[in-house]
């Protein structure tokens, strides 16, 4: 894979790129409905409500505690849930899906090749800056001198151009001279592109002409 020959910084998305999310939202979703008496196997379902609410979350609809809320509230079917009782469920599901976290092998030798490179490496995640934070340092993957930009504090979620400019400022580089990789065409791909950055796909699964299928496929340096 061809990167400009100006690369002075690379920015990684987290869930689904760098940590197997979809391995700890399933263990989250399946500890969940034991605690609650509620049927297995409803991962599907799970999956589609999280992927809607979280959308709407991008879309600068509703925050990102307001996502988890309407996630709840529509999962277990009591819209009538209160924000703080709904909280407090969701902590179920929570409690699991960290104790699953775990990084694709190919994580951490692709940050370890980038900084040894001498490139700036970020982190540029529309999950909430504590959970990520944790999420990098419980899997190993945390390097010192990592940035880690998530945009719930940035203040405007990819793909919103503000999320790529606030990650930008914190690393002190400009879009000309920064790639941004993950498994979000919308997120990582088209919303980059838009602001002037090089952008990669990666599809892990399925191999589309104009995605890599693994980090190792990038050599830095
Ligand atoms: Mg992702």
């Amino acid at each position: 894979m061809q990167l400009p020959a100006a690369t002075a910084a690379v920015l990684y998305d987290l869930d689904g790129t760098l940590v197997d999310h979809d391995h700890a939202a399933r263990a989250g979703v399946d500890a969940w409905c034991r605690t609650l008496g509620m049927p297995d196997g409803q991962w599907d379902r799970w999956s589609d409500i999280e992927r809607r609410w979280f959308t709407r979350f991008e879309n600068g609809e509703i925050s990102h505690m307001g996502q988890r809320v309407g996630r709840c509230r529509e999962f277990l079917g009591r819209p009538e849930l209160g924000e703080a009782e709904a909280l407090d469920l969701y902590e179920f599901y929570l409690a699991v899906y960290r104790e699953n976290w775990r990084a694709f092998p190919d994580a951490r030798p692709s940050l370890d090749s980038a900084l040894a490179a001498g490139l700036k490496v970020g982190i540029l995640t529309n999950g909430a800056q504590v959970m990520q934070q944790a999420k990098m340092e419980s899997t190993g993957l945390w390097r010192e001198g990592m940035v880690m930009c998530a945009t719930v504090e940035i203040g405007a979620p990819k793909p919103q151009p503000e999320a790529y400019l606030g990650a930008l400022e914190r690393l002190g580089v400009t879009a000309e001279e920064t790639v941004m990789i993950g498994d979000s065409w919308v997120n990582d791909v088209a919303g980059a592109q838009k602001v002037g950055m090089t952008a990669i796909h990666l599809a892990r699964e399925g191999n589309a002409a104009d995605s890599i299928g693994s980090l190792d496929e990038i050599v830095w340096g």
